[in-house]
């Protein structure tokens, strides 16, 4: 039928929905008609408690059972995200951290804007019990939560599922967005800090013959320089890469951190005639 084979078509888009070790069933069930109603389709399932196929899941799922017989089963969260270009964890709770906490009209926004650029998404919820750790919120780029009553904050699974389904069908619609807590100012550092860092990694790179043949050397610093620039860096963000630049120009694998410092180690004083992890400003205090 051509109505079926057009609706099909529609189903198959969007952003997956990924429920990290559901525990019932019927939650499983509920989420997969609540995507059909929607209009999503694929369904990914970490670790679900009572194993897959689940026959209370089918049974809960009314109508939809094509999202069910196409749900997938993974290992692990990563694997579950492996394809996804643009991830957002949902949780209730508030969590300490550098991303950004959206609700679910921006989310779905977001989104959205990805998906008309033919970047896969998903959106990742908890289990009933205690949600998502802090490692797996960490696998997101973003945070959801919901606008709700702050003294009874949690919704049940399918029910936070429909509502990020619902949301992503009209997320055509611009509106305004309010959450019920905000994550840290995202600022980005003044050019200075930016500035700071390119030459912190330049440097390091330049020690180690990154630069070639030297003519490219142009080129490459700009490339490299528009990759760092894209993403807007915070003050906090760039301390943590200057950091994490130091410790990698202060110690080599051969010899593990506390073990010593560029000059100590003989093959790199004679490679550059020179201590090649000498960058002399404020990133040695990131450690
Ligand atoms: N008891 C758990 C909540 C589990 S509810 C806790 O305290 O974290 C199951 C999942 O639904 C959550 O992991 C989250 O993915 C989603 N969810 C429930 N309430 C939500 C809210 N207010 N905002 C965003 N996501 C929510």
């Amino acid at each position: 039928m051509a109505g079926t084979d057009r609706q099909r078509d529609l189903i198959a888009e969007g952003p997956s929905i990924v429920l990290v070790e559901p525990q019932l069933g019927e939650n499983i069930g509920m989420v997969a008609r609540a995507m059909a109603n929607f209009g999503l389709a694929d369904l990914r399932l970490v670790n679900p408690r009572d194993g897959w196929p689940n026959s209370k899941a089918q049974a809960a799922a009314s109508g939809a059972s094509h999202v069910i017989e196409r749900t997938s089963v993974h290992d692990t969260l990563a694997e579950a995200l492996a394809g996804a270009r643009y991830v957002v964890a949902t949780t209730a709770r508030q969590r300490d951290g550098f991303k950004t906490v959206l609700g679910p009209v921006e989310a779905a926004r977001r989104l959205r804007s990805m998906h008309a650029r033919s970047e896969p998404g998903a959106i990742v919820f908890g289990r009933e019990r205690f949600g998502l750790d802090n490692e797996e919120v960490g696998l997101a780029d973003d945070i959801v939560t919901f606008p709700v009553n702050p003294a009874f904050a949690s919704l049940n699974l399918a029910q936070a599922v429909l509502l990020m389904s619902y949301e992503w069908m009209k997320s055509g619609l611009a509106s305004e967005t309010a959450t019920q807590f905000a994550g840290p100012e995202f600022l980005s550092a003044p050019k200075k800090e930016l500035f700071g860092m390119f030459a912190q990694l330049e440097t390091a790179l330049e020690s180690r013959g990154y630069f070639r043949p030297p003519e490219r050397k142009p080129v490459m610093t700009e490339s490299l320089r528009a990759v760092l620039t894209r993403p807007g860096f915070s003050s906090e963000e760039i301390r943590v890469l200057r950091g994490i630049i130091s410790s990698l120009d202060r110690f080599s694998p051969a010899s593990p951190r506390g073990s010593g410092s560029p000059g100590d180690d003989p093959r790199r004083r004679s490679a550059n005639g020179q201590r090649s992890g000498k960058m002399g400003d404020a990133s040695d205090s990131d450690g």
